[in-house]
């Protein structure tokens, strides 16, 4: 209770003439009102109690609450004594000049005190009824909003024709006024609800909803159902959206994908927006997890025309069931949330929880911090691996090799934190750093060698954006280590999947004139036609397939087929993970351009370096 709905409680209507016994027994009902609401009751239940007692004080008599509807009619909210039939009856009255002493009071927002219904000419439309119940005289008061606009009736009504005292016209009239400060609060109760429970932008539930509803289906000690699934949906490059065409049409495409999945979903599941393009589906029947997946995929799938755009939205979800992936709301959340970010990171359209991904996810997520933290601190640092001719052995070039130590773990191998970083962004600033101290050292080692070499630097699909490669070769312009003599090497499965988006890249690294070399080629799914298209100038054959080309003649003879298809391309052939002389021989016997392995250098620091 608010100060102000006291003070209106404590501030009643007209002031009849009551006899001190009188003005107590109408205290005795506001205070008990009073309590009731203060105690949070249900509004039903404090309405019901308000018509009880003034049915108590007059004998023969029955007492109805009306609201006045959208539609413009009044309906019956609270009439305990009165049958259901009789209510239905009543439902619709509309408010006017025959509209009965209920229509009439809030036509006229004045209090009308009929004696007679029968007679009365102002009961045309409620006579039958008062006829059908024997009912005579119906007194009845305005409920007013708090712009003192009639928005219902209070009444009592008897069995008998009579006209009310003062004591009656005084009771009336702080019932309906009563009345009127209950429904006020409770309307803005579920205003306030509302605006606690359900997002502002979609109109969905929220994040508080979905705990509640989520630490009920857990407690609710006589489930009937003891399973359900949490499936969490994140839209994929959503961020990208808003930064492309602004928040104002985020937030309409937002709207429209939450409309359409509502729709989609209907009563299956329950629909909450968690977070700016996060959601969370609670499927309470588990077997139709499946469906509920692929309407979301489907409503996903079904492009969204705004504007003059058509907008593609993808997303991924992650699928956590209770009690066995979670016992509470957040374990589960958190179960769900690691799914998705495993489906989203294998571009996978779902992924169900299981407990490999919780480790997978920790570590992750570990690394990830402390790489933003090595970036700032130096934690990086470069190695260089030479690239030997296979026929001479001579000295012909060098590959960059991140390294990374970090103060607590030591050295942490860019196998493990390269793909974290990708994933992240992180790559971004990582490769940059990368590739001005490499151009840095290079010109040292130019000069310290006094031979020209080449220098291989590793770059990542998520490099290939304009702006980044624009930075990249920026660096390398302003860099006095030649051009021609610079190789960035993509991965094989990079061109495979992406190499169509990014060909506008690609051409602007060979415009510059630096070369481009295809790493861990023999383990993707190569295509001929990409190695042509895209004009790369060399070729690595994967340590994986080198490796065993001593004693296994399969891998011997696929590694000779690269070799020989590579130099039919007209491609320098590179073979990496050289290990023994063995291999180095075969290699060279099967006419490889350059040799790369721990048989002839390990990576070795900038400061470490020499030619051996
Ligand atoms: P990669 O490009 O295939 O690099 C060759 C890897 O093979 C290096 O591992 C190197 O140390 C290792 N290696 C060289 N010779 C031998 C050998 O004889 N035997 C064996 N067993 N291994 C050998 P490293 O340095 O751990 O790098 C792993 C991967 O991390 C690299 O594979 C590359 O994909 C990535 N990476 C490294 N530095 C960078 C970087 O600056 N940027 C990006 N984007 N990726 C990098
Ligand atoms: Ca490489
Ligand atoms: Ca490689």
């Amino acid at each position: 209770m608010t100060t102000a709905d006291i003070q209106a409680f404590r501030s009643p209507v007209p002031d009849y003439q009551l006899s001190l016994e009188e003005q107590q027994a109408i205290l005795d009902i506001q205070n008990s009102a009073l309590e009731m609401v203060a105690s949070n009751k249900p509004v039903q239940e404090v309405l019901t109690s308000l018509c009880a007692m003034a049915e108590s004080l007059l004998p023969n008599s029955v007492s109805s609450i009306m609201l006045r509807q959208d539609n413009g009619g009044m309906d019956v909210l609270c009439a305990p004594s009165v049958p259901q039939e009789g209510k239905l009856r009543l439902n619709g009255l509309q408010p006017g000049p025959t509209g009965g002493s209920c229509g009439n009071a809030v036509y006229r927002n004045e209090q009308i005190f009929v004696v007679d219904a029968l007679t009365d000419e102002r009961c045309g439309d409620t006579r039958e009824l008062f006829k059908d119940y024997g009912l005579y005289a119906c007194w009845s008061t305005p409920v007013r909003d708090a712009n003192g606009q009639a928005i219902g009736s209070f009444a009592l009504s008897s069995f008998e024709k009579r006209s009310p005292n003062s004591f009656f016209k005084q009771l009336l009239a702080v019932g309906a006024h009563m009345i009127g400060i209950i429904l006020q609060r409770s309307k803005q109760q579920e205003a306030l609800e509302y605006m606690a429970y359900n997002d502002a932008l979609t109109g969905l539930r929220n994040r508080t909803s979905l705990f509640k509803q989520l630490n009920q289906s857990i407690c609710d000690p006589d489930k009937t159902q003891k399973t359900f699934a949490v499936l969490f949906l994140d839209l994929d490059r959503f961020k990208n959206l808003n930064d492309a065409f602004g928040h104002t049409v985020g937030d309409e495409i937002l709207t429209i994908v939450s409309r359409r999945l509502q729709k989609q979903i209907g009563g299956m599941a329950r629909l909450y927006r968690v977070g700016g393009d996060e959601f969370v589906l609670l499927v309470e029947n588990t077997k139709t997890i499946d469906d509920v997946v692929n309407r979301v995929i489907k409503t996903l799938n079904h492009p969204i025309d705004y504007a003059t755009h058509q907008f593609k939205i993808d997303g991924s979800i992650g699928i956590a069931v209770y009690p066995n992936d979670g016992q509470t709301a957040e374990s589960l959340l958190k179960k769900a949330d690691t799914a998705m970010y495993h489906a989203k990171k294998y571009g996978l359209n779902y992924t169900y929880y299981v407990p490999e991904l919780g480790q997978k996810a920790k570590q992750a997520f570990i690394i990830e911090n402390d790489l933003h933290r090595a970036l700032n601190n130096e934690e990086f640092q470069l190695y260089f691996q030479t690239k030997v001719s296979a026929q001479t052995h001579e000295f012909e070039g060098l590959e960059v090799l991140l390294r990374w130590f970090s103060p607590e773990k030591g050295a942490i191998s860019p196998a493990e934190f390269i793909p974290i970083a990708e994933q992240t962004g992180l790559i971004v600033p990582i490769g940059d750093w990368v590739m001005k101290n490499a151009l840095m050292q290079a010109e040292q080692l130019a000069q310290k060698l006094d031979r020209p070499f080449n220098l291989a630097i590793n770059i990542s699909g998520a490099q290939f954006i304009d702006e980044h490669i624009d930075k990249l070769l920026a660096r390398i312009n302003n860099s006095s280590f030649p051009n021609e003599q610079i190789e960035l090497e993509i991965t094989e499965t990079f061109l495979v999947q992406e190499a169509d988006s990014s060909s506008s890249q690609l051409e602007k690294i060979r415009q510059a004139g630096v070369k481009l070399a295809i790493d861990d080629f023999g383990i993707g799914y190569s295509s001929l036609a990409y190695l042509k298209r895209f004009n790369v100038n060399s070729l690595k054959i994967d340590r994986l397939l080198i490796k065993d080309i001593t004693h296994d003649s399969d891998d011997l003879a696929i590694t000779k087929a690269v070799i020989a298809l590579g130099k039919s391309l007209g491609l320098q052939v590179v073979a990496e993970g050289v290990e023994t002389q063995e291999q180095a021989v075969l290699l060279r016997e099967s006419q490889c351009d350059l040799l790369q392995g721990f048989w002839f250098s390990k990576p070795k620091p900038f400061n470490q370096w020499d030619q051996s």
